[in-house]
């Protein structure tokens, strides 16, 4: 194996979720990545349980809370009250029901699990994904392209936010999801055929 390099070979978790397999936007998906460069070194589909579940997403009250926030963001945006629309204008609270919302969602089908491998994969694959609120999604993004959903609305019915897919956010979430996903030996490593020329 050639020597690694940390930002050249960096390593990023890529989920299709629900939303994303039942729309048959898998194939679209990864070959945006693939497109960029970016190789995929680890791929499979499975249905996941709670336990996992809580393993994948941060515990902390910091990320909870960030979700209420979105929230708070959209209702601010377009004149809704949140009391009105929840029942609470707290953070924390709006948080706690979207995490909830989250969970259920991730449950309603199988999801495909990709480990992608590549030069600044973390934030390559976040840009492919674009903005986590369709609503503020860039076009050009798999989530602006691809998706229409908004918190506003979302919230309301007690759903969480359909958009397709997920991203790791840094290297910490990149090495704990990638464990929590996969063993060490389902992770290839091959060359791609682009990488003397590309980089
Ligand atoms: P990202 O997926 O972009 O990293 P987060 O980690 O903040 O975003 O949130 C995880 C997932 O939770 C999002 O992808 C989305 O499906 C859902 N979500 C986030 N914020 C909200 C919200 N305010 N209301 C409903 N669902 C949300
Ligand atoms: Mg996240």
């Amino acid at each position: 194996m050639a020597q690694r390099n940390p930002i050249k070979q960096e390593q990023t978790l890529v989920l299709l979720k629900p939303d994303g397999v039942k729309r048959g936007l898998i194939g679209e998906v990864l070959s945006r990545i693939e497109r960029r460069g970016l190789k995929i070194i680890a791929i499979k589909m499975v249905q996941v349980g709670r336990e996992h579940l809580e393993n994948h997403f941060p515990k902390s009250e910091e990320w909870v809370e960030r979700l209420g926030q979105k929230t708070m963001k959209t209702y601010t945006e377009y004149g809704i009250d949140p009391i009105a629309a929840q029942g609470t204008a707290d953070t924390k609270e709006l948080g706690k029901m979207v995490k909830e919302s989250l969970f259920k969602y991730m449950q309603s089908g199988p999801i495909v699990a990709v480990v992608v491998e590549g030069m600044h994969a973390i934030d390559m694959v976040r840009k492919v994904a674009g903005n986590t609120l369709p609503v503020f999604a860039e076009m050009g993004t798999v989530r602006g392209d691809f998706s229409v959903d908004s918190p506003a609305i979302a919230n309301v019915e007690g759903r969480a936010i359909h958009n397709i897919m997920h991203a790791s956010e840094n290297k910490e979430e990149a090495t704990n999801e990638i464990n929590l996903w996969f063993k060490k030996e389902e992770l290839h490593d091959y060359k791609r055929a682009e990488e003397d020329i590309m980089f």
